[in-house]
């Protein structure tokens, strides 16, 4: 909202370049705001390459870590670069609009729970991004009192049935539902009565 840039996530490993290239051909040198929902490797794949080719201004993870390489290989560039990590946890207000509702609890048995969830407002538009948070944390939300309402929600974790539970959906009243999701991925995202489901309550579908 205040001119600055912040990118959420980063794909697979094999993605990193095309990021790089994508965000440097529009002229950014700066990522003021790099966000990791949640360290599996289809978010975080790509990250190293970005934090070794911007400056970054603050970087956002949640407290969960796993054993893989991947994670392993992101944390050493981002000691490298000297930033530290701050953590993504529900209230967390990055900037001006800009707030995280989720992960609220201390700690889950599914990694994906651990998702940051953002929630973007400005004057015109309500954004929501919800990494792979499942239906838990979207519980978790709704009990919180947040206020979900959305144009846009980039939908949880790729359209699967794990994620987007009927309340959760109904409170977001979203116009746009936006799928993340690989062409002919093996786990059949998105699922057909996801997909069905946020049509039924008004949001037209966008995929990649
Ligand atoms: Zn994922």
């Amino acid at each position: 909202p205040d001119g600055k840039t912040m990118l959420i996530d980063a794909g697979e490993a094999e993605a990193g370049e095309r990021i790089v290239s994508f965000i440097r051909e529009r002229g950014y040198k700066k990522i003021d705001y790099l966000i990791a929902t949640h360290p599996h490797a289809d978010h975080i794949g790509g990250m190293k390459e970005v934090v070794q080719s911007f400056e970054i201004g603050e970087i956002y993870m949640p407290k969960a870590s796993t054993n893989t390489k991947t994670y392993e290989n992101l944390l050493e560039a981002i000691a490298e670069k000297g930033l530290k990590i701050k953590t993504a946890q529900a209230g967390v207000q990055i900037c001006a609009g800009v707030e995280l509702l989720a992960p609220i609890g201390e700690s889950y048995e599914e990694l994906n729970n651990y998702s940051a969830v953002l929630r973007i407002v400005n004057a015109e538009h309500r954004f929501l991004f919800m990494g792979d948070a499942e239906i838990l944390s979207e519980n978790e939300i709704l009990e919180a009192g947040y206020d979900v309402r959305a144009d846009v929600v980039k939908v949880g974790h790729h359209g699967s049935g794990t994620s987007s539970g009927d309340a959760f959906v109904e409170a977001t009243g979203a116009r746009y539902a936006i799928f993340s999701v690989g062409a002919g991925n093996s786990y059949n995202h998105p699922h057909v009565f996801v997909v069905e489901k946020w049509q039924a309550a008004g949001a037209q579908i966008c995929r990649t």
